[in-house]
């Protein structure tokens, strides 16, 4: 028995039946879909484990244990065949014949009578059956609090030992069911568990397979904000963006190096960067690479004009089961038809929105018009007919973008605006607005690939080399409330400027400055926070976007009634 000891990936990890016991879903979440995220808590309790977990150690088997012998061997691994569980023990100590293991907790003892939650007491109990499972004299393990530094003794009774048991077989019985167990209902455990921003558990009780499907209901008859805030508001880390041709990207310590040939020109810390956009001829060294994916940072490589062209992401997500569904999901007709309703639907709404707000002598009665499209977009019989409802939105719309610029005269002709083309951009508000389409692009392809799914398959985006179609999908809902919104607020600030682009054969790019300053505004309103229309919450447009990414996972795993796209009112 030691921590070299090989551990067979069938058996069940000790550790795992805490989890369950905490909340079936969370062990769920964990053991089965592999999901995993820190909160305040974990990393605690990571610090508090931070001697037990890098210090190895081996214990005499129990054949070998003499009376005389005194064992303090810290993370030692013990595993049975009979009991088909594992654990990894923080401390075990030994006395006359006798061990007994230790566990590390953050957090005091709680005020109960047996001072240690369930949760701990099981899996504590389970690592005692283990070792006697292993030939060790075993009766009772200890709880070590580290933040009011008490040991907490936990005899292994047989009332806890049948609870154990109980546990261990229903845990198992949950994971080979296939089933998530639902979500917690308005329960004090959820503020503090790790995967709440994973699991959604108010959104997802509120969102019901019960409900109608979201897309056909009318903003005022959505059910009243009754969702706790429970999504953290913000993402404190950010994006880093380095586009200086010839630059090169290297690590010193837990400092990423911006270089220009040997010249530093920026530094970041790696803990504070979300992910790194390497545009046009950046180099980015192998040791920078290895310690991003290490911390799970996806690393995107685009053209110099902004085009995503690869993208580096440490190994798969492990929820396999959530890209089988949506790969078996893309196949049906009818899916595909009603989630591409619901996101051109959203679109719509959401131009709408900002046409109405910002838009000034409206002529052609456009605003009805828009209303219009939306309604027989959610009826579309087909995606072609659907394909052309949205064209012909889009054409109103564009039509009348000109109608939110407020340009002073000598910069009128360089924002004139009548329709959209790309590829590539003949004037300065197409060339501003592909740039932010391709930035929402990126970044909803960091989303889906964190929240598990293939973001090159879509459901209304067909499939074609190096596109990514599902995050084409779920952009099209943000594309005005963000990017739009970007480029408005740009142009109207007198924050780009004719003399911030270039143009070239007909092609009209940004020039480095003004790039730099229309990265900011787009960082600036990711983290703008909005008000949830239908949890009610305070959040970030950053996190509205993962939010949307894991309701529509939720959806096509058939805990949720409909996909909603996200519309303001
Ligand atoms: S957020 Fe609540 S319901 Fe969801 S896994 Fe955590 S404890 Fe369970």
């Amino acid at each position: 028995m030691s921590s070299a000891q090989s551990l067979s990936p069938e058996q069940f990890p000790a550790r795992m039946i805490n989890e369950f016991s905490y909340c079936p879903r969370l062990f769920y979440l964990e053991y089965v879909q592999q999901e995993w995220d820190h909160s305040a808590d974990t990393l605690e309790g990571k610090f508090v484990h931070r001697r037990v977990d890098t210090q190895s150690g081996s214990a005499p088997a129990a054949a070998d244990l003499e009376d005389s012998v005194r064992i303090h061997a810290r993370s030692i691994d013990v595993g049975s065949e009979k009991l088909g569980a594992i654990a990894r023990i923080d401390l075990l100590e030994g006395e006359s014949g006798w061990v007994t293991p230790v566990d590390y907790k953050r957090g005091s003892a709680p005020d109960t009578p047996e001072r240690a939650w369930e949760p701990e007491r099981v899996q504590l109990c389970l690592q005692g059956l283990l070792l006697r499972d292993n030939g060790y004299n075993c009766d009772e393990g200890v709880i070590y609090y580290a933040k009011s530094q008490e040991r907490v003794p936990v005899p292994f009774t047989a009332e806890l030992i049948a609870r154990t048991l109980e546990m261990l077989n229903e845990a198992r019985s949950t994971a080979e069911s296939g089933q998530i167990p639902p979500p917690l209902v308005d329960s004090p455990k959820c503020p503090r568990c790790s995967l709440v921003g994973i699991c959604l558990p108010d959104e997802v009780n509120l969102l019901g397979p019960s409900q109608l499907p979201l897309p056909l209901q009318e903003p005022d008859s959505r059910p009243e904000p009754r969702v706790r805030n429970l999504v953290p508001a913000r993402d404190d880390k950010l994006a880093l963006y380095v586009q200086g041709q010839g630059h090169s990207v290297g690590l010193k310590g837990d400092l990423l190096e911006i270089r220009d040939r040997k010249e530093v020109v920026a530094k970041a810390r790696l803990m504070q960067v979300s992910q790194l956009s390497l545009f046009g001829n950046v180099q980015l060294s192998a040791q920078a690479l290895r310690e991003l994916a290490a911390r799970d940072v996806t690393i995107l490589h685009l053209s110099y004009g902004g085009w995503l062209s690869a993208v580096t992401t440490p190994p798969p997500h492990k929820n396999i089961e959530l890209r089988r569904r949506q790969f078996q999901a893309a196949g049906e007709k009818n899916l595909c038809l009603y989630l591409a309703q619901a996101f051109v639907s959203g679109k719509i709404r959401n131009s709408r929105t900002l046409l109405r707000r910002n838009g000034r002598e409206l002529t052609d009665n456009v605003i009805h018009r828009l209303a219009e499209w939306r309604h027989r977009a959610e009826k579309a019989a087909s995606l072609e007919q659907l394909l052309g409802l949205e064209g012909s939105a889009a054409r109103d719309y564009f039509g009348n973008f000109t109608r939110m610029l407020k340009v002073s005269d000598n910069a009128c002709a360089t924002f004139d605006f009548t329709s959209r083309n790309r590829r590539p951009p003949r004037d300065p508000v197409n060339a501003l607005l592909s740039f932010m389409y391709s930035m929402l692009t990126k970044d909803m392809v960091v989303t889906l690939i964190g929240a598990g799914f293939d973001p090159y398959l879509g459901f209304f985006h067909q499939p074609r080399y190096g596109r990514p179609a599902l995050a084409l999908d779920l952009i099209e809902e943000f594309r005005p409330l963000i990017a739009d919104s970007v480029v408005i607020g740009l142009i109207n600030n007198g924050e780009i400027r004719p003399s911030d682009f270039i143009s070239r054969a007909g092609s009209v790019a940004l020039k480095p400055d003004g790039r730099k300053r229309v990265l900011e505004a787009y960082e600036r309103r990711l983290d703008t926070e909005v008000t949830h229309p239908v949890f009610g919450y305070s959040v970030s447009y950053r996190r509205i976007l993962e939010v949307q990414a894991r309701l529509l996972g939720r959806f096509l795993t058939g805990e949720i009634a409909g996909y909603a796209p996200f519309c303001t009112r």
